[in-house]
């Protein structure tokens, strides 16, 4: 019988109680016994949802306090020697000190997992000496087994995985650390075998990554250890996201069970396991049910596909899985009341792919007319929404495809453009500008509260933002700022502020997903053609021009942003949404020009987020993503100027995409790639108008004057003084106002002292 799997459910429950209950606990609000209660109580009710659908496999050891990745790294007493740790179980004020920092120890570093927006904390391995705290997977199978009488599945981070993302040692040691995990590894498998485990799910995502041969011969080292110390035990080597690289050596692995993505890693793994085959005694676990999209299956195409790998695995070596764990998925649909219909019916959510999983595994036994229609329906719904008027845009359609077609290019290239933006704008050396948002002050968030409670009306409301608008002008004139901006207070984010006013997106009420701890975010649904419908930026932005002599820049999000962060519709290719989105704001670029606006910003930090796992992918995706930058910018004036901002990204192998970009300055964060942007330039001379970011906006901290003049001295060792502009790293909207104002006064002053040692050479 064809079997069903869970790789792993959603921590933050419908009501984003587990949210909650952390914030709650953090502030002093929540006892601890009382805390560990609800947290229990929230992983037990998220067991039995999957037990009440018929999941065959459900894992357990999935969910956490905060991160599974640190809980792997407490469980082998991994904790920083800063702090106060003596061996044993963490407490949970080590645990979360390590998570978020405490006033005496900076927080171990957070980063993405994979291209997810799910962020992990980086092991620090350095000083480590592994012990094994506690078994944390025999702990989680016990509590499914005795409080629901659940065979739950453990769920655990594979040593080569863990090694791989931890840091703190050089490659050269990666055998000594792999020999100290080990044994440790072996503990816990041989405590689950004794406690009667049938199925672990070894998680090794690694393995879509190009390895090396080294690591090829760890995998066979661990794997192999495992195979003689736990030879009943049946081990799921568990990849995702893409697929496996080294297939052949995966394969020939002595375990008993290997998964694979069918969804993200369709066309590799098919090639490969077509091409190779699949061992006769090995289980395939195929995830065919999409654990990072929001759509619900064609079940048909999905039955299709297992039964053509069932003519490559007998049918009692089939296990039917979502491609990765759901937590990268909002968790129901069902709470979802004011979507339309169209679109409410095409989504699919954690509980709802639970029960496409159970529903495709009947299937695949079974002839019968009944689960047949069920099936059907699923296609009935996605064609509904494929008919739909969103999704059938013929304007958008026709006036994207023609724009695309044509090599999206400015009238004259930048030199020439340089030299007549330099003669309208006279602009100092080294002007000065800040990245877009200003503080967003209890003031401003209440004031929005009340304008979308109504309590205010939108007149209100509108004189507020623009009391705030004319308070940041003067500051900004007072300190003396070159380029002005007029502060973002009425965005509370920068891809919602712009989905909620073109059409194509939709806005879910309970679409949370964790993007790290606590902190959850609720992404906007692409779903249709996307279009313009009306100006967005331009009153703000026109008002705050009016009050000043200075030029204000305009301030768009650009495409790709908007897409990666957003979910977006699948029937057409990523490339397409790009470009639709920068079909959009194109009009919004030439609407402000229209109005007067001079320079316009497109923000683009969440370009490396898109950024393809395979290597071979990545030019193609950035060539469409520079494609889709210029589609929105390139048919100003060349006296407009475009400026683009970057941030917390790997820049030193993106900078020709960057140049590719034709932005005639671009902002860039610096100080968290610390010296490697600067290197990056050592190599290549940028020929565009650049500031590299001269203070990290993400600490209270005020940086004097003199650390911001060895940040622009140390960037005018290897950038042409006249392209140079001088900001701080990122937007401000999380900062203080007093924090601002001051940290503005250093950078005016770094700017003026710079300008008076290098005028005279310029
Ligand atoms: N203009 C945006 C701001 O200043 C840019 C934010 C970002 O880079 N994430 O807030
Ligand atoms: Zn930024």
């Amino acid at each position: 019988m064809v079997k069903s799997s869970v790789l792993g459910y959603p921590r933050i429950g419908a009501d984003r109680e587990w949210k909650k209950a952390l914030e709650a606990f953090w502030s002093g609000k929540l006892e601890e016994a009382e805390f560990h209660n609800q947290l229990q109580e929230i992983r037990l009710n998220h067991l039995r949802k999957q037990q009440e659908q018929g999941i065959d496999f459900i894992p357990v050891n999935d969910f956490s306090y905060y991160d599974h990745i640190l809980d792997t790294a407490a469980m082998f007493g991994i904790i920083p020697s800063r702090f106060p740790y003596e061996g044993g179980a963490v407490p949970l004020s080590v645990y979360y000190g390590v998570a978020r920092g405490t006033k005496g120890a900076a927080a171990s570093e957070m980063t993405k997992w994979f291209n997810t927006n799910y962020h992990y904390i980086v092991p620090e391995l350095s000083g480590a000496t592994p012990v094994l705290t506690e078994n944390k997977p025999l702990a989680a199978y016990r509590e499914a087994k005795e409080k629901l009488g659940i065979e739950g599945k453990p769920v655990i981070v594979g040593p080569l995985t863990f090694l791989k993302l931890s840091k703190g040692y050089s490659t050269s040691e990666t055998d000594a650390w792999l020999e100290k995990l080990l044994p440790l590894y072996v503990q816990i498998l041989q405590e689950l075998a004794e406690e009667g485990v049938q199925w672990v799910q070894m998680d090794e995502p690694i393995l879509v990554t190009k390895l090396t041969e080294a690591d090829v011969q760890r995998l066979n080292t661990i794997y192999e250890t495992f195979a003689v110390a736990v030879p009943n035990l049946n081990i799921m080597l568990q990849t995702y996201f893409e697929s496996v690289e080294n297939y052949s050596d995966i394969v020939k692995l002595p375990v008993k069970g290997i998964g694979l993505d069918f969804v993200h890693g369709f066309s590799g793994n098919m090639q490969s396991i077509k091409k190779l085959g699949f061992p006769k005694d090995k289980v395939l676990g195929a995830g065919v049910i999409d654990g990072r999209g929001i759509w619900k299956a064609s079940l048909r195409t999905k039955l299709e596909l297992l039964k053509e790998l069932t003519d490559l695995v007998a049918a009692e070596h089939l296990i039917v899985q979502s491609s990765c764990s759901l937590l990268h998925v909002p968790v129901t649909v069902e709470r979802e009341t004011k979507l339309q219909s169209e679109l409410k019916d095409s989504l699919a959510f954690a509980d709802e792919k639970l029960q496409e999983l159970v529903l495709l595994t009947k299937a695949i036994s079974s002839a019968d007319t009944e689960i047949l229609n069920q099936l059907e329906a699923y296609d009935q719904a996605i064609q509904a929404l494929q008919q739909s008027a969103e999704r059938n845009r013929s304007e958008v359609q026709n006036a994207v495809a023609t724009i695309s077609s044509q090599e999206p290019l400015r009238s004259r290239p930048f030199t020439e453009r340089y030299a007549a933006q330099q003669a309208k704008w006279q602009l100092p050396l080294f002007p000065t500008t800040t990245i877009g948002s200003f503080p967003q002050s209890a003031e401003v968030r209440k004031a929005r509260q009340l304008w979308r409670k109504g309590e205010w009306n939108n007149e209100k409301y509108a004189d507020f933002i623009r009391e705030q608008i004319d308070i940041w002008i003067k500051i900004q004139e007072e300190i003396g700022i070159d380029v002005l901006v007029h502060g973002e207070f009425e965005r509370t984010d920068m891809v919602e502020f712009f989905g909620e006013k073109l059409a194509g997106f939709a806005f879910t009420q309970n679409g949370w997903v964790q993007s790290y701890g606590s902190r959850c975010v609720k992404p906007p649904v692409i779903y249709g053609d996307v279009a313009f419908s009306g100006e967005m930026t331009v009153e703000e932005t026109k008002y705050a021009q009016s009050r000043t002599k200075n030029p204000v820049k305009g301030m768009l999000t650009g495409p790709i942003t908007i897409m990666n962060w957003s979910f977006v519709r699948e029937d057409i290719p990523r490339e397409q949404i790009a470009y639709q989105l920068a079909y959009a704001l194109r009009q919004e670029v030439e609407a402000l020009e229209q109005a007067g606006i001079g320079m316009i910003q497109v923000d683009e930090p969440a370009v490396c987020e898109g950024l393809p796992l395979k290597e071979e992918e990545q030019a193609d995706y950035l060539a469409w993503a520079v494609k889709a930058f210029r589609i929105a910018t390139c048919t100003v004036q060349d006296t407009t100027q475009i400026h683009t901002h970057m941030c917390y990204c790997e820049f030193h192998d993106m900078i020709d995409s960057i140049e590719a970009m034709d932005a005639d300055v671009i902002s860039i964060e610096t100080s968290r790639s610390h010296g490697e942007l600067i290197h990056s330039f050592e190599l290549n001379t940028y020929k565009l108008g650049i500031g590299l970011g001269v203070y990290d906006i993400h600490s209270p901290r005020i940086p004097s004057a003199e650390e911001m003049t060895a940040m622009i001295e140390r960037a005018l060792r290897v950038l042409d003084p006249k392209l140079f502009w001088i900001n701080p790293d990122c937007g401000l909207k999380t900062r203080g106002l007093d924090e601002t104002v001051a940290s503005l006064r250093n950078m005016v002053q770094a700017t003026k002292a710079a300008r008076a040692k290098h005028e005279a050479t310029v």
